[in-house]
């Protein structure tokens, strides 16, 4: 895609957020590595890539001085090893397996990696994600891994076709970060949220989101079938 509409796009973006503490993580899945050097160009300070192996392929062609790189994809636990060194949030955990395997390999190269809980706000069969009534447990579990700082919830809510019908989902997230704050849980101290896709960004700004996640509109359509 064009530089000038990538600038458009994004410059849209920011005047969405001007005034809010939300941030965009401009998501590059199936995007190249000239698209998203003209992101970073544009003034987009976190890239958001889903798949391991697409994150290897262009990590070095990436300008990444002052720029954040979030894997907010499944991550399998096998792969781990591959991006711990190069990723600054994780936002997909969502089992006990995965966190011990990150707070191990990053307990080996002296990292205390960020990770948020992936929750499966919409109580989706299909879905990864904590529940939110399992929330609290999981937390428990995980919270004595060395080498994890627990930042926060991410959420992919379900695909609306009516416009604003995720808005209650953000607001549910919001309270889950606000009710888990209150129990005080030790090791605990989680501020951030990451929701809201190019869909639906505005009514996730509007509920708190700290990252949104936007890929189609800044890229365009993704015009290959494989990734949603
Ligand atoms: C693809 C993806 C996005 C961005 O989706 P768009 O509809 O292109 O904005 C956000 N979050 C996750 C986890 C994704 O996989």
């Amino acid at each position: 895609m064009e530089f000038s509409i990538i600038q458009n796009n994004i410059n849209k973006i920011f005047r969405c957020l001007e005034g809010s503490d939300t941030q965009l993580i401009a998501v590059t899945k199936t995007r190249t590595s000239e698209e998203i050097n003209a992101a970073i160009a544009c003034g987009v300070r976190h890239i958001g890539e889903n798949r391991v192996q697409e994150l290897l392929e262009k990590y070095d062609h990436i300008q990444r001085e002052n720029v954040s790189i979030h894997l907010i994809g499944r991550l399998q636990t096998n792969k781990v090893k591959y991006i711990i060194d190069k990723v600054d949030l994780i936002h997909s955990v969502d089992s006990y397996r995965l966190a011990a395997e990150i707070s191990k390999r990053a307990s080996a190269i002296n990292k205390v990696q960020d990770i948020l809980v992936e929750i499966n706000i919409g109580g989706e069969e299909s879905k990864g994600g904590i529940l939110p009534d399992e929330l609290c447990d999981f937390l428990k579990n995980i919270s004595s891994l060395p080498s994890l700082r627990i930042r926060g919830l991410m959420a992919i809510p379900p695909i609306q076709i009516e416009p604003h019908q995720n808005y209650e989902y953000f607001l549910k997230m919001r309270q889950l970060l606000v009710d888990i704050s209150n129990k005080k849980l030790d090791n605990i101290n989680m501020d951030i949220l990451s929701m809201g896709m190019s869909d639906d960004y505005e009514d996730a700004i509007k509920a708190g989101s700290s990252f949104i996640r936007v890929g189609r509109g800044i890229f365009g359509q993704r015009n290959s079938t494989e990734v949603k």
